[in-house]
């Protein structure tokens, strides 16, 4: 049992912030107290339940509470990331399950959704089970994906109704675009039929040569064709209009374009609430200056574009438009980083940074507010992919964060296998303290 005392909480999902005492019992949250309504709830709570009270008093004094003091820190929801790879099975060389938890509890995450592009990908039943299995043994919630179809070919459905049946939260061939209509169509039929939500990596390979570096200048830095704008937002207007038809709620992943998130916004402006997005950090932190500057620890698909498209992403998280901030934590090898642009894989790390970034680059430069860059890391993913997680209730989950707000610390020292990121060396606000997941402490200041 765990009490955590004196810290200032922010629940998005309700509203409510404020001081006060939060008590973990086994994997719940028993009780939360506010500190200047504390002495009436206890008269009142007095009369009605005497018993209760005077056990839990005892049980208080007695210090079988492990007493948290989060006197000048946030205490906020655990963090969801629903859009992570962990490389297990079949890449275990770059991260695995293991170390992609540890790294996901060291930046404030109590619960991921894996992305299913392992080998073999997740599209049967086996491989989900044995990757759902390992994820149980981490110190935080594991859920995962499974592919939309088979192999990730973009030619046959994977079995939907059996996977979700098996404990899959969503569908996605993540890493790949899915090219046939048809196909994407009976999807998203199946999808909504199961309320799962269906995952979109959108680009369309026809317009891009050589993937990672946006098409302008970065492309031109390294003289190759790059990716232009519009293998995005070509694929997510055709992707909408399917979910216009089919009500199947759709996540357009990792939003790089000031044209995707204007159509993201009309849908959704027009009453197609179950068309989502969302954004890297990344994304709103970066421009393809970074490709340039970085190298291949900026490289990613889809590839950082130009300031206006980063403000847009901005103006997007602000007005809810995207709804939620997801890292795509996409670890690589040191050796595979070092081959040429156009040969080294596409991708960054971005669990240990993603909270910093969006304190320092969104909160404190007066684009969010931390309760609302908290709903678009906890309440936002819960809602679009169903969780029961990412908020702080009475009888809720027992998954908190501690915040240092306005704190500094140096980017380094990964929990993760990999350290592919651009971010190494950056000074960023918000270090998190501790990281508790089902009432027990899952990462904290000082480990490893
Ligand atoms: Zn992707």
């Amino acid at each position: 049992m765990i009490l955590i005392k004196n810290g200032y909480m922010m629940d998005p999902r309700s509203g409510k912030e404020g001081f006060y005492d939060i008590f973990l019992e086994g994997d719940r949250i028993s009780r939360i107290v506010g500190q200047g309504a504390q002495k009436a709830a206890e008269q009142e709570e007095s009369y009605e339940n005497k018993g209760a009270k005077a056990k839990e008093e005892t049980a208080g004094d007695a210090g079988t509470y492990q007493v948290i003091d989060a006197s000048g820190l946030i205490v906020a929801p655990g963090l969801i990331d629903v859009h992570v790879h962990f490389r297990e099975p079949g890449f275990t060389y770059k991260e695995d399950i293991q170390t992609g938890a540890k790294a996901a509890a060291k930046g404030g995450f109590t619960t991921v959704v894996l992305m299913a592009n392992t080998k073999p990908s997740v599209d049967n039943a086996d491989t989900l089970a044995e990757v759902l299995e390992k994820g149980s043994k981490t110190d935080i919630h594991v859920t995962s994906c499974v592919n939309v179809t088979k192999g990730m070919q973009g030619k046959e459905l994977v079995p939907m109704e059996e996977l979700a049946a098996a404990g899959a939260v969503g569908f996605t061939d993540d890493g790949v675009p899915i090219l046939q209509e048809a196909l994407v169509r009976e999807a998203m039929e199946r999808a909504k039929v199961l309320k799962k939500t269906i995952s979109f990596h959108e680009e369309d390979p026809k317009y891009i040569e050589n993937n990672g570096i946006n098409r302008g200048k970065a492309s031109e830095h390294y003289g190759i064709g790059g990716s232009p704008r519009e293998a995005e937002y070509t694929l997510s207007a055709r992707d909408i209009e399917l979910a216009k038809e089919t009500g199947a709620d759709i996540d357009i992943q990792h939003i790089s374009t000031k044209e995707a998130v204007e159509l993201v916004r009309q849908a959704r402006q027009a009453g197609f609430q179950n068309v989502h997005a969302e954004a890297t950090p990344h994304h709103f932190t970066l421009t393809e200056e970074a490709a340039i500057q970085y190298g291949t620890n900026a490289k990613m698909n889809p590839p950082l574009r130009e300031e206006a498209d980063r403000m847009a992403i901005i103006r997007g998280l602000q007005d809810g438009t995207i709804e939620m901030i997801a890292t795509d934590h996409a670890p690589h090898a040191a050796e595979e980083k070092a081959r040429p642009i156009t040969q080294a894989p596409s991708g960054i790390i971005g669990l240990e940074t993603s909270l910093s970034l969006g304190i320092t680059e969104l909160v404190d430069k007066g684009h969010l507010t931390m309760m609302d860059l908290l709903e678009r890391m906890t309440a936002g993913p819960a809602r679009v992919y169903g969780l029961d997680a990412g908020y702080l209730a009475e009888g809720g989950p027992a998954d908190l964060i501690l915040i240092d707000k306005d704190g500094e610390w140096t980017v380094g020292n990964y929990a993760s296998k990999a350290s592919n990121t651009p971010f190494t060396g950056w000074k960023l606000k918000g270090p998190v303290k501790k990281t508790i997941c089902s009432g027990k402490i899952a990462w904290q200041e000082g480990d490893a």
